[in-house]
């Protein structure tokens, strides 16, 4: 984290030579963004593969920042991090997508689900359960609308917090999905014990999935793992029809890309899901 941390602030690092003094000063920019609405929610959607339905989107974090412009999460989400400035943020995540799901409850968007990003570090936050289901009360909105993403890392650390964090989410009805399959270490044994819904494989085994015949091997097992166990299976970074044609050959449930889409903000998808995305 340490080494990719020094590319990652490039824009805070500009005329400040102390790292620590540069870190506080994001820390403090963090801070006020929170308190002055500064972040904003794009959406990625999914695409189902059974009848070419979108019935979920990613929500993917940004940065309106008043000086830089739009910065994304690699911009910021590490220092957050580290500092643990990450629970305000999550908490505001979680928040504004259940906001935007109370919203689309009323119209034609009413199906939609969210899934919302959350690390291992917001996890370790005891409150966050309460604070999901709060959000969600005091926004009228069933916890079936709400996903979480969460990667491999909460397999290998504090997992007897973490699986009874979980499990009293997945009770909530919140479904839960394991981001960027594949590229952890953790331990296949916890797909038994943890309750898990979606898989997402991880980008760097569909970029070449139609040239590498071992990415498609790789992918064609995670596939088949996934529903021999009743979970669904998320392509993620599908940037070409031929890779989403090997997807549904292979019974892939859903894809996720820039074939389909890039992050938009919320009145974009709402265009292009009207216009028949
Ligand atoms: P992720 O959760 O794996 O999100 C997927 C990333 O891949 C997104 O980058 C998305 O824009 C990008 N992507 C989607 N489709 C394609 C494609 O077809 N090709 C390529 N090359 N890229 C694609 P983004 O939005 O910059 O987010 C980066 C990471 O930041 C996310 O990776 C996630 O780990 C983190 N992040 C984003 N939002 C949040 C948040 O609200 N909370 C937390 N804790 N982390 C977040
Ligand atoms: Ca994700
Ligand atoms: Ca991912
Ligand atoms: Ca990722």
């Amino acid at each position: 984290a340490k080494e990719q941390g020094r590319n990652t602030y490039q824009f805070y690092t500009e005329g400040m030579q102390d790292r620590e003094v540069m870190r506080l000063e994001l820390d403090k920019d963090l801070n006020h963004a929170l308190a002055n609405d500064e972040f904003v929610l794009y959406f990625q959607p999914q695409l189902d593969l059974n009848d070419s339905s979108i019935n979920s989107v990613e929500a993917l974090i940004r940065w309106q920042h008043p000086r830089r412009g739009l910065l994304p999460p690699v911009d910021f989400i590490p220092l957050a991090e580290e500092s643990g400035r990450i629970t305000d943020i999550g908490r505001w995540v979680v928040m504004a997508a259940c906001r935007q799901l109370a919203k689309w409850q009323k119209g034609p968007y009413s199906h939609l689900r969210i899934a919302v990003n959350l690390s291992g570090r917001e996890l370790d936050d005891e409150s966050i359960v309460d604070h999901i289901q709060e959000a969600l009360e005091s926004n009228g909105v069933p916890a079936s609308r709400l996903e979480v993403e969460l990667t491999e890392e909460i397999f290998i650390q504090n997992i007897e917090h973490n699986l009874n964090q979980l499990t009293k989410l997945h009770k909530l009805g919140v479904h839960l999905a394991i981001d960027d399959f594949g590229v952890g270490y953790s331990s296949l044994g916890y797909l038994r014990d943890f309750p898990v819904d979606l898989l997402k494989i991880d980008r760097s085994f569909i970029t070449d999935v139609t040239e590498r015949h071992d990415d498609a091997v790789i992918t064609r097992a995670v596939i088949n793992l996934a529903h021999n166990l009743g979970i669904q299976v998320v392509a993620e970074g599908v940037e070409t029809h031929e890779q989403l044609t090997f997807l549904k050959n292979h019974r892939c449930d859903l894809i996720q890309g820039y074939l389909i889409s890039r992050p938009i903000p919320a009145g974009e998808l709402e265009r292009a899901l009207s216009a028949g995305l």
